[in-house]
């Protein structure tokens, strides 16, 4: 019998605090040895020499479409991206998938689904939506790790957004389940009163969509949300903020004990609302892509550690959905689960200077503990062996040749990626290495202890 299953010798390992040079000891999918000079018996070993070892990335925002509409994307081509780009779990929304996953029924077509064929592990988010109060708790029970809620219309018939009402009664009932809940926070009627008077003078343009959506819109729908946070107790995390004032209203009231966090996505990091034009439906999103000055103050509050998740939003669409001159018509959503740590590698690391435990937080660390995935999002003693050996040193454009998404299509191709994803494992089983995946099928739900 060996001490180990697998040695990773002489990797640079990123913690939530430093890099160091360490040996890691992995035996039955678990790290159980971080050190120098690490002795023992192994079944494996892999040289890590020169490379920087960081744990898995966790993307918890992405839409892989599946069940019911994988000519969008669906679970295998979106789990290979994440794990071509160094992510070993994610947890994927409740809408896009037809039927949307707001009842007991539709989570089992999901979970089936995501057990057949997922590389990488995984946890669902169920949904809130009007009249499904009653599913919450048979939702939880099967193991959702929390809900999700539009403040606005998603434009999605069968997952509609919540009124004040729904709002404030789910939340009073997430928190008596100890859950917690996600919101795309945008005022209602703001952005679908601009839409409608936009539309109505044909001004359908870009900019004109950008227009319609203005800061306002998302500040006083997280203000509200915080209310309703504050009042019932509920956990809360607000998705995609991007603006300046939105997470500092976050910060805010987690500073006066409020149970919130939030993320932010690398579109509202790397692009400006000067982009969106020459970008076209790639880059549309809601909310839109800000000013620079919201840009370049959203990579402060991220290297400052205010902002402390950054998640893809991954949400392809048909290709067919997304051509047309009517910028509000055209279906909408970036596509980039696979170059997140990347881009922020190349743009935050190499050219800002954000040290890599700020990056591997943001990416894992952080989003592991927030929304209490077991065992995740360290490279440390006791902790699933989740990881992504990654060559620092190289840094190119992104290609769309190099994407693994169902649909090659993403805003971020001619942006300059870092850190070339050497071999992902999860579990201590390489799931990515030399252009190679693993088995679909091999990922395991992963269910918030209660
Ligand atoms: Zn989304």
């Amino acid at each position: 019998m060996t001490d180990f299953d697998l040695v990773l010798r002489g990797g640079h390992v990123v913690t939530d605090r430093s890099v160091e040079i360490a040996d890691l000891g992995i035996r039955h999918g678990i790290i159980t040895a971080v050190t120098p000079g690490l002795s023992g018996s192994a079944a494996d070993e892999i040289d890590a020499t020169a490379l920087t070892v960081f744990p898995g990335g966790i993307d918890p925002h992405v839409h892989f479409d599946e069940p019911g509409r994988i000519e969008w994307e669906g679970l295998r081509a979106g789990t290979r991206a994440l794990a071509a780009g160094g992510y070993t779990s994610y947890v994927d929304m409740p809408l896009n998938c037809v039927p949307p996953t707001i009842d007991e029924r539709s989570l089992e077509l999901k979970l089936a689904a995501a057990q057949r064929e997922s590389l990488l592990d995984y946890a669902v988010w169920g949904g809130l939506v009007p009249g499904n109060r009653a599913e919450l708790a048979r939702l939880a029970k099967r193991g959702v790790a929390g809900f999700k809620a539009f403040l606005c219309d998603g434009g999605l018939a069968d997952f509609p957004g919540v009124d004040d009402f729904t709002l404030y009664d789910g939340m009073q009932r997430i928190a008596e389940l100890d859950s917690i809940l996600l919101v795309h926070a945008e005022n209602n009627a703001i952005v679908a009163g601009l839409a409608q008077r936009a539309i109505k003078a044909g001004a359908v343009g870009a900019r004109d969509f950008v227009a319609s959506r203005p800061p306002i819109a998302e500040v006083e729908a997280i203000a509200r949300a915080l209310l309703f946070a504050e009042e019932t107790g509920c956990r809360l995390h607000v998705v995609h903020v991007s603006t300046v004032r939105g997470v500092q209203l976050v910060a805010d009231a987690y500073a006066r004990g409020v149970d919130v966090s939030c993320e932010t996505c690398p579109h509202y990091l790397l692009f400006t609302d000067e982009d969106v034009e020459a970008a076209g439906v790639s880059l549309k999103s809601s909310p839109p892509v800000r000013s620079t000055r919201e840009r370049e103050g959203l990579w402060k509050l991220l290297d400052d550690g205010i902002l402390g998740i950054v998640a893809s939003d991954h949400s392809p669409g048909a290709p067919e959905l997304r051509i047309g001159d009517d910028f509000f018509a055209v279906w909408g959503g970036v596509s980039g689960c696979q170059s997140t740590r990347q881009l922020l590698l190349a743009e935050g690391y190499a050219r800002r200077g954000i040290d890599l435990p700020t990056i591997a937080c943001a990416t894992s660390t952080n989003v592991a503990e927030r929304f209490r995935l077991p065992r995740k999002g360290r490279v440390a003693v006791g902790y699933d062996a989740d990881l992504a050996v990654v060559d620092l040193g190289q840094e190119w454009t992104l290609a769309a040749a190099e994407l693994h998404y169902r649909h090659r299509v993403s805003a971020y191709v001619g942006q300059r990626v870092r850190g070339r994803v050497v071999r992902t494992l999860v579990r201590g089983r390489t799931v990515f290495a030399d252009g190679r995946f693993g088995e679909p099928g091999a990922g395991r739900l992963l269910v918030p202890p209660v």
